[in-house]
């Protein structure tokens, strides 16, 4: 069978925005939801078919590349091979649907029909780290306003559907009586709807109330990665389940250190002296000090590897390192005394560069280091 263009798959046009696509995506979702159509293939094959369409369009890099080269530019290494696993679309919910699936009552393994069992929407915030908090992990104190039921509020059965979130309407055909069911606008398939709403709430008797949350950071983790607190995020109106908080890590820069992944860069500089008779110096490093030997004759750009003194891996995987790098410091004002020394070993051999084979290059340290 030969595979159809997405575009017709979600009846969208080429020029569909981001948003059209997800439209179209969402309602054939629900339409061809399995748990709404138990035991048809079809319509099983219409929801993965669904799913793979909107997983290339949705995603501007596969889109692009479909549009260029059809489904043939979809195979191969970072492709998109051989359709969805159901797992694979359901976790796509997250996005398509917020923190309110329509499905939410199905995931649980709940009955499967009737009403909606719904989440409150999720918290985003942001949290600015620096590497000292990122390198022993950190409990932060965040204040926000999360929605939350007011009190007082009462709620009712819904007297469109009396409560099973379902309407049934039974119509005469010519081949007799039809019946079809479909979710109660009134309630939205809830069940119930407000009764009392204190003044003061919005439309769900749900206010906005400042809360302190307690939130665990593990160590290692990255500018960037999103972590998740389940049931700390708005609280669902009408009795359901509490919404996430997402918290983004965003990484403050440091003004010694640069981090590459786990291992940590910084600069370190010498005096010519104690490049060329050798010495012991305290190096900072994230956390604490440490002592380092340098041996006499260094040369400068020498990278000093301090194994396991750099960040911890975010699933305890162990430390990366601290990388050193040495500059040897030139003095700029000299003594008369110092300048004659200098210029008396101006042609002396021992103060020509005459690297060994074995001193590594520029590059090939580099390689080194990023291995
Ligand atoms: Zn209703």
């Amino acid at each position: 069978m030969s595979k159809r263009d997405y575009y017709d798959v979600l009846s969208v046009s080429k020029s569909a925005s981001a948003s059209e696509i997800k439209k179209a995506y969402r309602k054939l979702a629900i339409k061809y939801h399995p748990d709404k159509n138990p035991g048809d293939n079809q319509a099983e094959e219409k929801f993965k078919e669904a799913a793979e369409a909107y997983e290339v369009l949705s995603s501007a890099e596969k889109k692009q590349r479909y549009d260029q080269f059809g489904h043939a530019g979809m195979g191969g290494a970072g492709g998109f091979g051989g359709g969805m696993s159901m797992d694979d679309i359901f976790s796509q919910f997250g996005d398509i649907f917020g923190g309110g699936s329509p499905f939410d009552s199905f995931f649980g393994g709940s009955s499967g029909r009737g009403k909606r069992v719904i989440k409150g929407s999720n918290l985003r915030i942001r949290i600015k780290l620096g590497l000292k908090e990122i390198n022993s992990g950190v409990k932060k104190k965040i204040k926000v306003d999360r929605l939350t039921n007011a009190e007082n509020v009462t709620f009712k059965t819904c007297p469109v559907c009396n409560g099973s979130g379902q309407v049934t309407r039974v119509s005469n055909t010519i081949l007799g009586q039809m019946q079809t069911s479909t979710t109660c606008n009134n309630c939205n398939g809830i069940g119930k709807v407000i009764d009392n709403k204190p003044a003061g709430t919005d439309h769900n008797g749900q206010i906005k109330k400042s809360e302190t949350v307690e939130i665990n950071i593990p160590a290692g983790v990255e500018d960037g990665m999103q972590l998740k607190v389940n049931g700390k995020g708005n609280a669902a109106p009408f009795d359901g389940i509490n919404g996430d908080m997402l918290v983004l890590i965003a990484e403050e820069e440091n003004d010694k250190f640069i981090r590459d992944g786990q291992n940590i860069h910084c600069e370190e500089f010498i005096s010519i002296s104690e490049a060329v008779l050798g010495t012991s110096k305290e190096i900072e490093t994230i956390d604490s000090t440490v002592r380092i030997k340098i041996d006499s004759g260094i040369q400068s750009g020498k990278i000093l590897r301090l194994k396991g003194k750099g960040l911890p891996s975010v699933n305890n995987y162990g430390n990366g390192d601290l990388l050193v790098h040495l500059n040897i410091w030139t003095p700029k004002k000299l003594s008369k005394d110092q300048i004659k020394f200098f210029e008396k070993n101006l042609k002396d051999k021992n103060f020509s560069p005459a690297p060994k084979k074995n001193e590594k290059n520029f590059f090939e340290k580099l390689k080194d280091v990023f291995s």
